[in-house]
């Protein structure tokens, strides 16, 4: 249990995946039945729910992850990352007799990496678990889902949160990664959808050709209220019904250690000023300026900047 006062209303409420990812560097990729010695392993948190809620909380917003881990040590391992990030976590489901996420990692000499994913009590998250929470859900200013938790879990809390009259309630953020089809129910009940340049395509059901902003307009013409999408080093662009796109520019880095968790960390900064009562634009820029921070560490968790940091980067 974290030591959150019970009644600290929440800024940001992320349904968030979570799972260690089990590292090892390798020169080069593996022949079936082969084995070889590693360079060295490594275990860390990852899942991009709990890493955009480590983010959120590192900008400063009162963040809670409502999630569903084993009962093992790296659910353990999860708890302990929350309770040192400051992250409410007494929506956490501890599933008993089930194993948490794991992510198998190999990255190669080359920096290239092949990744399986078993997603263990994670998969378990569903539409019941977020109906009890139905009281946080509703007094929180933010909602980020990403669609690495079940569908079943985004749709439920999504819709309670349109359900609710429309001054007091949530805003809702998905990062629809990996990208799945997403049924138009959703997509109308999101204030914000996230995608990168290639979810944004396979979404719009479109080839890796076509251009952002056709595969963006389609999604607005499915219902959804705005589309930022992320570009990596050229940084978003804004889209919205009636209003001409508007890009954020990248921020150069001196070096770039890698790209593990921008998104992520794009997400999370993004949720955090919005519920600080931002305007979106204002809070792109932030956005835009944390993930460019993040890029220049190591993992995903390495270079993700406090406050502070991203604002000081800023100006
Ligand atoms: P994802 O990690 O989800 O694929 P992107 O690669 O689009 O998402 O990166 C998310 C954000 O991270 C970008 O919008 C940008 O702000 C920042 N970013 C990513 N790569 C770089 C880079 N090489 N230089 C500066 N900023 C970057």
């Amino acid at each position: 249990m974290s030591d959150h006062p019970a009644h600290a209303p929440t800024d940001v409420l992320v349904i968030a995946s979570w799972n260690a990812d089990l590292v090892c560097r390798v020169p080069r990729p593996l022949a079936r039945g082969e084995t070889l010695a590693a360079h060295a392993f490594e275990i860390s948190s990852g899942g991009k729910g709990s890493n955009a809620a480590v983010a959120a909380a590192r900008q400063g917003a009162r963040t809670a992850v409502l999630a569903r881990i084993g009962d093992d040590d790296f659910g353990r391992m999860a708890l302990q990352l929350w309770t040192d990030e400051g992250i409410d976590h007494r929506l956490v489901e501890i599933a008993a007799g089930e194993r948490s996420g794991i992510a198998q990692i190999l990255v190669y000499d080359d920096g290239d990496n092949s990744i399986a994913v078993a997603a263990g009590a994670g998969l378990g998250l569903g539409a019941q678990q977020v109906q009890a929470a139905a009281g946080p859900l509703a007094a929180c200013r933010v909602l980020l889902a990403s669609n690495e938790v079940p569908a079943a879990a985004t749709e439920t809390a999504f819709a309670a949160a349109r359900a609710l009259p429309a001054a007091s309630r949530p805003l809702t953020v998905l990062n629809p990664a990996p990208a799945r089809a997403l049924p138009d129910t959703l997509l109308a009940a999101c204030d914000l959808l996230t995608p990168n340049e290639s979810e944004v395509r396979v979404l719009a059901g479109l080839g890796e050709d076509a251009p952002v902003e056709q595969a963006a307009q389609r999604l607005l013409d499915r219902g959804c209220a705005a589309v930022v999408v992320t570009l990596g080093a050229d940084g978003c662009l804004l889209l919205r019904p009636d209003r001409p796109p508007r890009h954020w520019a990248g921020h150069r880095v001196p070096a770039v250690v890698d790209t593990v968790g921008a998104g992520d960390t794009f997400n999370g900064a993004l949720c955090a000023a919005l519920a600080r009562g931002q305007a979106l634009e204002d809070a792109l820029t932030l956005a835009n300026a944390a993930a460019s921070l993040s890029v220049q560490g190591r993992g995903a968790l390495g270079g993700m900047p406090d406050r502070p940091t991203a604002e000081r980067w800023l100006h």
